[in-house]
């Protein structure tokens, strides 16, 4: 969300973080829990989704002996990870949807070190990056952050003087202290729940700052949602990852749910396309439709991993509490596209520079394949809320189009070298109708306790339904979870 460089600033206010948190009995399940050595009464689970919350949740019922199928709508697994590796050449490929994996994000690493998967510091730590603000180019590199006079936003002297350190840390100290544990699935606590009503920008303001130091934290993300996310969810982001290094999966971050997908093939029913869901005293009910036929699925517990706009559009979201139905309806997501363009060189090198770059429009810009030595390349654009929703109705090329002119104002040239390209904008797919969930203000009081919340015998978990919102690690945290529950019934 931030530059590299703010991002290495905000490990202070981690670290900070973590010197006030406190255990708390309704905490996310931590990695180390070792609920899953002893099996509870069998249960007959279906699960509802092939992603990294479904598969993680079947992995650890079926070592268990519980009896497991998942209904999963599309031919494949992975939900929104997704690794795009034809039709380019030279064994490069781009990931259109999880691209960076915290080292701190110990769920995810574990089932990385469990499918032996090799990993790859997503920044690169040679060339130049660079910022674009308001038309202007500001280079740095991973060593030195640029000076913040070089930025074209209205600071005081005094603010300029903290340099990007002391921005990004000295306005949340306070609150920062008083955070308690960010993972406890009531958090926030009361003693700051007023804050919800604050975005990143408000906060400044009120405790004294100027509020464009938010336009420099956000560079990359400033679209009006970035900045209308309460600065709890911004804090919470903050504390949980953001100071750590970043990796993505040597060949594709889809590596991580086809390996567990193959260890689970005997479980999962693609092409299966969930219609409903009923449930009675005795049993849940889940119609599907398959090959163009409709089929019925029995079982004694059902996980449902569906996106919440999936669900929002489902008739089953009618027979769930009232309290349910509204954090599934109110609970923002981002709408997030990336466009990948193929580039017969990659001329950017030349100028020391190593394709990484965040706009205020508000995209992000890099190389997915950095590591390589091919002369041919890709560049992949990132494009953030308002910008994705200006590509709404526009054609393939219009989209290329403009993905192009923005990766042109940071690397100029590009046309000389533009071979093609795809892109993916997620509210378009089906099976997510959105990229992922994203607390704004007011909504981490009230919406989050009900997410989770079973109904019955349904059992909810993906990424939306954990800490980690948008996160792999929110998605797996989740599905242990969920099965947890499941195995502790007696
Ligand atoms: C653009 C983008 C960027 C991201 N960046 C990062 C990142 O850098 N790092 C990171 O860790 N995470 C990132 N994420 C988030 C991460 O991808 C998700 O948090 C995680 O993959 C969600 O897993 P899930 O199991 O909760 O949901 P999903 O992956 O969405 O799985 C749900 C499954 O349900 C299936 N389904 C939906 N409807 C039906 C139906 N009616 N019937 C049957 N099946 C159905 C879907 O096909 C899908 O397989 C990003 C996501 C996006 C979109």
């Amino acid at each position: 969300m931030k530059s590299n460089q703010s991002r290495r600033n905000f490990l202070r206010l981690s670290a900070l973080s973590a010197g006030f948190a406190i255990t708390h009995p309704l905490s996310a399940l931590s990695v180390h829990d070792t609920w899953n050595k002893k099996r509870g009464k069998p249960q007959k689970v279906l699960i509802l989704g092939a992603g990294m919350a479904g598969m993680s949740a079947a992995l650890e019922l079926i070592k268990l002996g519980h009896e497991v199928i998942i209904l999963e709508g599309q031919s494949r697994a992975g939900g929104r990870i997704r690794t795009l590796r034809e039709p380019f050449p030279e064994g490069l490929y781009a990931d259109m949807g999880a691209a960076r994996i915290p080292e701190d994000h110990e769920w995810t690493m574990k089932y990385i070190k469990e499918y032996d998967l090799q990993l790859q510091l997503f920044n690169p730590v040679e060339g130049d990056y660079i910022h674009l603000m308001k038309g202007k180019r500001i280079r740095y590199n991973s060593q030195s952050p640029a000076s913040l006079d070089n930025y074209p936003v209205n600071l005081t002297s005094e603010e300029l003087n903290m340099g990007w350190t002391g921005i990004s840390t000295a306005p949340f100290q306070e609150l920062v202290a008083k955070l308690g544990d960010p993972k406890a699935m009531d958090w926030p606590p009361q003693s700051i729940s007023g804050y919800d009503a604050y975005s990143l920008k408000e906060f400044l303001k009120q405790s004294g700052y100027s509020s464009e130091i938010a336009d420099l934290l956000m560079i990359g993300w400033e679209t009006k949602l970035g900045m209308d996310m309460s600065i709890l969810e911004v804090m919470r982001e903050l504390s949980l990852s953001f100071g750590a290094p970043r990796y993505k999966i040597v060949g594709g971050n889809d590596l991580l749910p086809t390996r567990m997908a193959g260890a689970l093939s005997d479980h999962i029913q693609y092409g299966s396309k969930v219609l409903s869901i009923e449930q009675s005293e005795n049993d849940v009910v889940v119609h599907v439709s398959k090959n163009e036929q409709n089929k019925k699925f029995t079982a004694d517990r059902v996980i449902c991993t569906f996106p919440l706009p999936v669900i929002k559009k489902m008739e089953f979201m009618k027979t769930l509490s009232r309290e349910k139905q509204r954090a599934i309806n109110e609970l923002t997501y981002w709408d997030l596209s990336r466009t990948v363009i193929q580039v017969s060189d990659r001329y950017w090198k030349k100028d020391n520079l190593n394709g990484f770059a965040a706009t205020d429009r508000p995209m992000e810009i890099w190389d997915p394949n950095y590591e390589l030595d091919s002369k041919r390349g890709l560049i992949a654009a990132y494009a953030k809320n308002d910008d994705s929703q200006l590509m709404d109705g526009w054609s393939d090329k219009e989209r290329l189009d403009f993905a192009s002119g923005q990766v042109n104002k940071a690397f100029p040239g590009l046309m000389d070298h533009f071979e093609g390209g795809f892109t993916k904008c997620w509210k378009e797919d089906p099976w997510a109708l959105g990229a992922h969930s994203i607390g704004t203000r007011n909504q981490m009081t009230d919406l989050l306790p009900h997410l989770i919340k079973q109904e019955g015998r349904i059992y909810f978990a993906g990424e939306h339904a954990s800490a980690y919102h948008g996160w792999i690690q929110g998605a797996i945290e989740s599905g242990n979870r969920a099965a947890k529950e499941i195995n502790s019934l007696e």
